[in-house]
């Protein structure tokens, strides 16, 4: 059945958000809608919205929320009505070379599906009937969503939404980046520049895989101060220091890896100079398309050194969504410290501009 519901969209690059009503059309065939709890503030709904992702507007927002499944489409088995579930921006298809290597966050077929459902078409009309984009396959800042049934995964209904909701990308994203794409070694020396929700979780991954050093970079005291209680054992400010990369050499004596939270060409440089010998610089952070990085080549093979990306922390989302709820039901990692403040959708733009203003470890838009 046809939902009304209030949504996060963009109309146009560099306007701020706006909230509207919108229609939400019921699930196809292997889709379900979802109730939504609860939707975190990422950096990248942000970056969509200037242009620097290049999802086309108009767009509904949010890919990290939480709710219940009101309404299950044909064909659906492994999920009914009153799941609890996390939204997954992967699209993957299962069958691809990718999938079945266990590299869902690669899947061959998952561009067709950057802001559409992965059979190209979306549920989400505005109040003229116009087609809405929606990001990631998700457009989950929104009271209801229609998701195909991989875009969605079931999590344990005791965990409050709001935290279950990080789940689908900050913590996914920075504990993954360390987890499964670095493996980082027990005893290793790290370093984290940019601290989002995304660095904060880069650092709470380190600390619970046994890292020895774990140095926060960034240019807001008020994060660095937050990136000691998820774990840094030391700070750079980037205003008080010459050289980040430097400076980060000079507490470590070269980290054995770097994660790039941020998205700019520039720090990635910064991340790759701080490694020492035989480190790897691991790339999180999402630049602009244009943008373009450099690194001294002769220390790739002198050095053995590795750069490489992760996107939503190399994830196979049905795995690690629960299993990363799993070591914060075991106390061993934090999400409740993650979310500073709670918005109702109304105030959603004031949630944008404090991302932008460094006040949160991560907002979230809660939904009655
Ligand atoms: P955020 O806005 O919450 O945090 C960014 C942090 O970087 C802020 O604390 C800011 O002060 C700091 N910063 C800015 N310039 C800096 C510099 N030159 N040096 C050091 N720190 C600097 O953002 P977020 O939600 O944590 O997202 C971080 C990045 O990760 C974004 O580019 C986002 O698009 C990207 N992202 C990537 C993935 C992925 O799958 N790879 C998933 C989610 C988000
Ligand atoms: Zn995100």
């Amino acid at each position: 059945m046809d939902r009304q519901a209030k949504a996060v969209v963009c109309r146009e690059w560099g306007q701020p958000v706006q909230v509207e009503t919108i229609t939400v059309e019921g699930p196809k065939r292997g889709e379900i809608t979802i109730k939504i709890a609860a939707c975190g503030v990422c950096h990248s709904d942000l970056s969509a919205t200037t242009g620097k992702i290049q999802y086309p507007p108009p767009l509904v927002l949010g890919h990290e929320a939480a709710g219940v499944v009101v309404e299950v489409g044909e064909g659906v088995t492994d999920f009914q009505e009153g799941d609890h579930v996390v939204s997954s921006f992967i699209s993957m298809c299962g069958k691809c070379r990718q999938c079945v290597r266990g590299r869902p966050v690669l899947c061959e077929h998952a561009r067709k599906a950057m802001f559409t459902l992965p059979d190209g078409t979306v549920r989400t009309k505005d109040s003229q009937g116009e087609p809405l984009n929606v990001f990631g396959a998700c457009g989950v800042m929104a009271e209801y969503a229609t998701m195909h049934v991989d875009n969605c995964v079931k999590v344990d209904d005791k965990v409050p939404m709001q935290n279950a909701a990080l789940v689908g990308c900050a913590v996914m994203t920075g504990v993954g980046a360390v987890f499964n794409t670095a493996k980082l070694e027990p005893g290793s020396r790290a370093a984290v520049f940019g601290i989002g929700g995304v660095g904060l979780n880069a650092i709470q991954g380190c600390a619970t895989a046994g890292a020895e050093m774990i140095v926060a970079v960034d240019n807001n005291d008020r994060k660095l101060a937050m990136a000691r209680e998820f774990g840094a054992t030391h700070t750079v400010n980037i205003n008080e220091v010459d050289d980040p990369a430097r400076a980060v050499k000079k507490l470590t004596g070269g980290v054995d890896y770097a994660f790039e939270c941020v998205g700019a060409g520039p720090v990635v440089e910064q991340a790759y100079k701080s490694l020492g010998r035989g480190g790897t610089a691991v790339v999180v952070g999402v630049a602009d398309p244009k943008d373009k990085t450099s690194v001294t080549t002769l220390t790739l093979p002198a050095d053995e050194r590795t750069l490489k990306g992760s996107w939503l922390g190399s994830a196979r989302p049905q795995h690690d969504f629960p299993r990363i709820l799993g070591l914060y039901q075991a106390g061993k990692l934090k999400l409740d410290e993650l979310i500073t403040r709670t918005y109702p959708i109304e105030d959603a733009a004031q949630a944008f501009d404090d991302m932008v203003a460094g006040k949160n470890a991560r907002g979230v838009i809660v939904f009655d």
